[in-house]
């Protein structure tokens, strides 16, 4: 009896699972882990279809971690919190908001939930601050035999390193610590800039703001530079107001880029016209809020993305490269190229393990083709050993990926040892770390 299809988000990856489990606390996780072994059926935690990857894809039961969602425990004053592994970013914020609490960076939405933005190592921009990874202080996991335990760095430390960011090949992760930071707010200046002057002032804008990060229009030489700075809770700068978080949010960013990307779809002459009025439309604006409403946004345009992690040296390269391949190849790019920034971290499979990293997403708009872009972009990433984004869209396999990452072989003995039958594999990470 197979249940109801699943898609992720943006459309790239369906699966057709056996069965459904919705467990609600570890036990539950773990009985439906032993009864998957005793059908022979594969198990794959899932949280919100969020990776454009194949990462969640699963092929035997499906294990919705929507379920595991109650706040564990909170200790404001060590600034730990324990939530249930499946709880959306979007909650998590607000209850880290009610205890005055906060993380200390996030990426651009908050529709993940806590254990598939660990698992695929979600990110962030900011020139001292790390993905969400470095951000966990223990995990409460599910194993292939049907065992609970805990992790940390001081208990079962290698399981710990590898869970923290382990594509959901280790087991289910059930509870999730993570070190938090006093509430704080983000007073965001954004304004358009020339390609050119963004980066000849690249190493002045990244030090020197606590959150920097630009697009690029291809087609033109227009960017958009975003830059948050952070401030204590007392701070009385203005919150925009309803009218401008709407005209920006959700008129600008989300209806408004819909319909010119709808445009594009149809008419792919008129791209780098549409693409010289967005660089003008998304224009300068300051204003100042809390730290998770600064840092995500809605997302309503439905895209394709590929994000590779570069050396922050290769980037001026990279980008030079990308502009050349739009243009000699014929392209016809609808969406912005972002840019973002991490200091260098030492989570097993992180894109910015031991190096201060460059984050390039290429994206395009989901009915718009998308593959000789990203090939095109994909082959200026690994000419400088970029690393791609475990949720994101990318066609490298084990044997160019351990080559990229020094404890690659650390990663695979930790799997050999907690699931020798692969129970948690499927066909994206058969490809990404071998059988
Ligand atoms: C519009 C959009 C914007 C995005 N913005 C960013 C961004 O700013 N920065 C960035 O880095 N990424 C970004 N991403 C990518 C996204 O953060 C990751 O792909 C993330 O993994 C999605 O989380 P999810 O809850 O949807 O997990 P899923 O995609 O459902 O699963 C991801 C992985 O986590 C595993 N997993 C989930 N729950 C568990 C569990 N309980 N135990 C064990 N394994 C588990 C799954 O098995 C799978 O391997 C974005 C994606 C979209 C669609």
């Amino acid at each position: 009896m197979t249940t109801a299809p699943w898609r992720n988000w943006a459309g790239t990856e369906s699966a057709a699972p056996v069965r459904t489990s919705r467990p609600v606390c570890a036990d539950e996780a773990a009985a439906a882990v032993r009864a998957a072994a005793e059908d022979g059926l594969r198990v794959k935690a899932v949280g919100s279809g969020h990776s454009f990857s194949g990462v969640a894809v699963a092929d035997g039961v499906l294990m919705d971690t929507g379920g595991l969602d109650e706040v564990v425990e909170v200790d404001p004053g060590a600034g730990l919190v324990t939530v249930g592994a499946g709880m959306g970013l979007w909650r998590l914020n607000r209850v880290l908001e009610a205890h005055g609490l906060a993380l200390e960076n996030l990426g651009d939405i908050d529709r993940q939930t806590v254990s598939g933005a660990i698992s695929t190592g979600t990110h962030g921009t900011g020139d001292r601050y790390r993905g969400l990874s470095w951000q966990v202080e223990a995990l409460k996991l599910v194993l292939a035999d049907g065992s609970v335990v805990r992790c940390s760095r001081s208990e079962r430390g290698e399981l710990f390193e590898a869970a923290r960011l382990g594509l959901g090949a280790l087991g289910v992760i059930a509870e999730v610590t993570l070190r938090c930071v006093p509430a704080f707010k983000l007073r965001a200046v954004e304004w358009p800039m020339r390609l050119e002057a963004v980066l000849d002032r690249l190493e002045e804008l990244v030090s020197e703001n606590d959150h920097f990060e630009f697009y690029w229009f291809p087609h033109t030489e227009r960017a958009l530079a975003k830059l948050n700075n952070r401030y204590s809770m007392a701070d009385r700068r203005r919150r925009p107001s309803r009218l401008s978080y709407w005209w920006n949010e959700d008129f600008t960013e989300n209806a408004l880029f819909g319909a010119s990307s709808r445009v594009g779809a149809r008419f792919p002459a008129a791209v780098p016209r549409l693409n010289r009025v967005a660089g003008r439309v998304w224009s300068a604006r300051s204003y100042t809020d809390l730290s998770h409403r600064v840092f995500t946004s809605p997302r309503r345009v439905v895209f394709r993305e590929m994000e590779y992690a570069v050396p922050r040296e290769a980037l001026p390269e990279v980008l030079g490269a990308l502009r050349g391949a739009v243009d000699r190849r014929g392209l016809n790019v609808s969406f912005p190229v972002e840019v973002r920034f991490a200091a260098a971290d030492e989570v097993w499979l992180s894109t910015a393990y031991g190096r201060r990293t460059a984050y390039v997403a290429v994206h395009q708009y989901h009915r718009h083709p998308h593959r000789d872009y990203f090939r095109a972009a994909a082959e200026i990433f690994d000419a400088v050993g970029g690393r791609p984004h475990w949720g994101k869209m990318h066609r490298l396999e084990a044997d160019s990926l351990s080559r990229l990452y020094e404890r690659f072989g650390s990663f695979l003995a930790v799997r050999d040892e907690v699931d020798p039958d692969r129970r948690f594999a499927n066909p994206y990470l058969e490809r990404v770390l071998g059988p």
